[in-house]
């Protein structure tokens, strides 16, 4: 099963850079969501492939044209929180008020109820796994927050599984997509989306893929801009990570779409036997 996921946010919405932290130096960038959105909905268009979008609340309020294009297209739309904060460097109060109006602007726009959910930079980690609590609270059923390996702005290393699982907090049951891993010896690859997809060459993601029976994509509207301006104060190593490869990733990206088939969320929950998961009691 591979399921086909973007997370919608401008190009500069990488997070912990103190150039594009706040909604007041978001306001003195350049806008590209538009064009970089039309390139994505048209090729899922022309494959007829219907995915996830884990959506800002910030960009629902400012673009609300985006988020209903992504709609009217026949997409989910899910909830990728307000302002793109990591989930633990909030309180557990700023978190509920993050998600919460993020949660509102996105229905507003659609009318249908927001079900789904994933932390900005997979930032669900051990020590703040408070936050499934309150995503219940919220009326979440399904979240795709778990990065279950090592990551600089996130990750839940100890998290054991790779696979669709059962989250049990308290005895409430809420369904987790994380990403997928591909084992080789004691490595663990992740090649299914971001920085990843863009550094790897396409026939090693192709030989993963074809050797995966679980895998959960995520790209963002950045990651096939090959035009986007560079980010002030990123470390080396960062500026490379961010800006690797966007010269040939959309390229792979229709690669990708032509030698697989993809689901969005919703058909991926309705397909699993949910019985068969494993539980995680967190
Ligand atoms: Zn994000």
């Amino acid at each position: 099963m591979n399921i086909l996921t973007f997370d919608i946010e401008e190009w500069f919405h990488i997070v912990d850079v103190p150039s594009a932290k706040t909604e007041e130096q978001w306001g003195n960038f350049e806008v590209r969501i538009h064009q970089n959105m039309d390139r994505i909905l048209k090729i899922l268009d022309e494959k007829s492939l219907k995915a996830t979008f884990f959506c800002l609340g910030w960009i629902g309020k400012k673009y609300p044209e985006v988020i209903k294009r992504i709609a009217e297209q026949g997409h989910e739309i899910a909830s990728h929180s307000n302002l793109h904060k990591p989930v633990f460097s909030m309180t557990p109060e700023e978190f509920k008020n993050d998600t919460e109006i993020s949660i509102k602007i996105l229905e507003d726009i659609t009318g249908k109820k927001v079900r789904i959910y994933r932390a900005p930079s997979f930032s669900i980690k051990e020590e703040n796994k408070w936050a499934f609590e309150i995503l219940f609270e919220l009326g979440i059923t399904i979240d795709a927050s778990i990065f279950p390996a090592k990551r600089a702005h996130g990750g839940f290393e100890s998290f054991g599984e790779a696979k669709p699982c059962k989250l049990n907090i308290d005895g409430q049951i809420m369904k987790e997509f994380p990403i997928n891993l591909y084992r080789i010896g004691p490595l663990n690859i992740i090649f299914s989306g971001g920085g990843y997809f863009r550094l790897l060459p396409y026939p090693i993601i192709k030989f993963m893929m074809l050797h995966s029976d679980y895998v959960m994509t995520y790209f963002h509207p950045r990651d096939f801009d090959p035009d986007q301006p560079i980010l002030e104060g990123l470390s080396k190593f960062r500026r490379f990570k961010s800006y690797y490869g966007l010269d040939k990733s959309f390229e792979k990206f229709q690669k990708l779409l032509t030698d697989f088939d993809f689901v969005d969320i919703a058909s991926a929950n309705d397909t699993i036997n949910w019985n068969l998961q494993k539980t995680i009691y967190l």
